[in-house]
């Protein structure tokens, strides 16, 4: 079973040949924590999930070694703690408990390795001293910046001229620049900003470092798939390539890059300032995490994705039908089935072939109901039970009518003394997100 792949690197759609079959490694940029992570944060989890399932299922003999980072230290972080008035440990923990909470409700699987780069300082500075030792790098006023035009092949990921990355992006003017492209590795930090004690003065990491510094140390310095949104690619990932290749003087870092294409809402740019910023926890008041994962899914990763109510709807419709045919056995995908994730992960096909072993599941084709399953598990979908999905309940859709007469069974239920009937309907509301209060013999009840 061959796995094609579409790497940015080479421009060009590959079968995937891992540098050793035992252990397939695997990087994948993370959150920085600093805010509720949001529908355009979804994609790349959900993407790089599937793919990690695809990798283990046809390796079922190797280990696949899935690393993706927490950036716990950024500006980004700074600028939310000063204005939040929370503490910068505070809040990243917070953040990065609601990013875990967030990630189970997607269906994602925990990755192998999950490093935070405020653990990572002296994997960091070693790559800055080495990046000097070799000529790539220079320190000025307190800060170290990386030399971009002493590495040649800067701009193969994006395929463009140094020049023409520099005139298009918004790139640090500074008097402590050699050359306007040059990016920084190390930086003074203010007072009252997080700050370590390095060779090159008091100060923290640029954002790049670290990825290339926790890559080396769990997957080692050259590996196989190295995953991100399209938004990184220029300057992060280019970045990380220069750093790590000129480090360890290496002609390569990660073989395969992979890149999930971006996300709108309604077709225009999600951004706070336009009321359009859907955050993941939003979601979870009326939707079951697989219906997201499917309408996310049913978008080939590599193209844009548009964000629409609508889409939800559709998948939820979906997954109700299909999971008439959950089946708890473990049924082995068959190939014939498979073959549309192997083709460069195309799940639009492997839903439509989905839809098409439903309507011969419909007609009591056993085999046809087993493979339906089977291929909704190996997309991270049918997660819970049968009776979880039909009980998952949409928080606060529930009409005031249906509260009303919920209530109303309850206490006929209590008044013949039927406690296990009435506790069940408490326990139904609630789940509903309804709570209510039983005073001198009225029921009060309120959405949670
Ligand atoms: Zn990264």
């Amino acid at each position: 079973m061959a796995l094609k792949i579409s790497n940015t690197l080479t421009r060009s759609k590959e079968k995937f040949i891992p540098i050793d079959e035992k252990n397939i490694r695997m990087y994948v940029c993370g959150p920085t924590v600093y805010d509720y992570p949001h529908v355009g944060n979804a994609r790349p989890l959900i993407v790089f999930d599937l793919l990690f399932r695809l990798l283990s299922k046809i390796y079922p003999n190797s280990k696949v070694t899935y690393v993706r980072n927490i950036t716990d230290i950024d500006d980004k972080i700074i600028e939310a703690s000063n204005k939040s008035k929370i503490s910068i440990q505070d809040l990243t923990s917070k953040v990065t408990k609601d990013f875990h909470d967030d990630c189970n409700y997607l269906g994602c699987l925990n990755p192998t390795i999950e490093p935070k780069a405020t653990e990572h300082l002296n994997e960091m500075i070693n790559l800055i001293k080495k990046l000097i030792q070799n000529d790539f790098a220079y320190e000025s006023n307190g800060h170290v910046y990386f030399q971009v035009t002493k590495f040649k092949k800067y701009g193969n990921l994006s395929n463009k001229k140094i020049e023409e990355l520099i005139s298009g992006s918004r790139v640090e003017v500074s008097d402590n620049k050699k050359e306007p492209g040059d990016f920084v590795l190390w930086k003074p930090s203010k007072e009252n900003e997080p700050s370590w004690d390095s060779p090159f003065g008091k100060g923290r990491p640029g954002w790049h470092l670290e990825c290339s510094a926790m890559s080396e140390k769990y997957l080692g310095n050259h590996f196989d798939i190295h995953g991100g949104g399209l938004d990184l690619i220029f300057p992060h990932h280019e970045n990380e390539i220069a750093q790590s290749v000129c480090a360890n003087k290496n002609e390569k870092f990660s073989n395969y890059w992979l890149h999930n294409g971006y996300v709108t809402v309604e077709k225009q740019k999600m951004s706070k300032s336009l009321g359009n910023f859907i955050t993941i926890n939003e979601l979870k008041k009326n939707y079951n995490g697989q219906v997201v994962r499917l309408a996310m899914l049913s978008t080939h990763y590599t193209q844009p994705f548009d964000w629409n109510e609508n889409i939800l709807d559709v998948s939820q419709k979906s997954l109700d039908k299909w999971y008439e045919f959950y089946s708890d056995e473990k049924e082995e995908i068959s190939e014939e089935n498979l073959k549309f994730l192997l083709d460069d992960l195309n799940t639009p096909l492997m839903i439509s072939n989905i839809h098409e072993l439903h309507k011969k599941a419909k007609t009591g084709d056993s085999f046809s109901a087993k493979q339906l399953s089977s291929s909704c598990k190996i997309l991270g979908l049918f997660n819970q039970s049968h009776d979880e999905w039909k009980n998952f309940k949409k928080i606060g859709k529930i009409t005031a009518e249906e509260i009303e007469k919920l209530i109303s069974e309850r206490d006929k239920a209590r008044s013949k003394k039927d406690f296990k009937t009435s506790d069940e309907i408490r326990d139904l509301l609630v789940s509903k997100g309804v709570l209510i209060k039983d005073k001198d013999g009225i029921t009060t009840w309120e959405y949670k």
